[in-house]
């Protein structure tokens, strides 16, 4: 039946991800939506984006006086991107653990960053640092109306 929302999968806890341009130009957004898939996160948002530089300078903003700004905008624009929102338990925590560290040569293999590239400035995925961060992501990259709050038959699967 009909669950309270703030009950619902893991307390409702939403993180941002978005699969950066190389990961598209790769080929990797199917294997990636996979792995978060199988984790038993739940999806309740997603859409392929062209994302403006002042999108992206707000989205990076607090890195704004890094000297990679210009560059880590210019290649975050140079392509679609995939947007995402995922919900689940410690969903900000564990989509981190999956990416893997900010340098490749710093994640392990068996996380996404050390599977799949060895460049910091074409690191494949980014995914929220903390849950503040996540809901001013959310709020850039989505409207509300294009969050879905579905119901999940495999919860009780995945939730004890
Ligand atoms: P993240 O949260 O692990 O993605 O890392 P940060 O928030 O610290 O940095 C945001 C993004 O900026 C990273 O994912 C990289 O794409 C890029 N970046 C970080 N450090 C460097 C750097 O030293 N050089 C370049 N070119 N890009 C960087
Ligand atoms: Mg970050």
């Amino acid at each position: 039946g009909p669950r309270l929302p703030g009950r619902a999968r893991g307390g409702g806890e939403r993180t941002f991800v978005a699969v950066k341009p190389d990961g598209v130009q790769r080929r990797l957004v199917g294997e990636l939506v996979g792995r978060f898939e199988r984790k038993g996160l739940t999806l309740v948002g997603m859409k392929l984006v062209q994302a403006s530089e002042e999108l992206l300078r707000e989205h990076y903003v607090a890195l704004r006086h890094q000297p990679f700004y210009s560059q880590l905008v210019k290649y975050m624009s140079s392509g679609p991107v995939v947007a995402m929102v995922w919900q689940g338990l410690d969903a900000v925590k564990t989509v981190r653990a999956m990416i893997g560290e900010t340098n490749p040569a710093d994640s392990r293999p068996g996380t996404i960053r050390g599977d799949f590239c060895t460049d910091i400035s074409k690191n494949v995925i980014h995914g929220s640092d903390s849950v503040e961060s996540a809901q001013q992501e959310i709020s850039l990259w989505f409207r509300p109306e294009e969050l879905i709050c579905w119901e999940d038959t495999a919860e009780h699967w995945i939730y004890g």
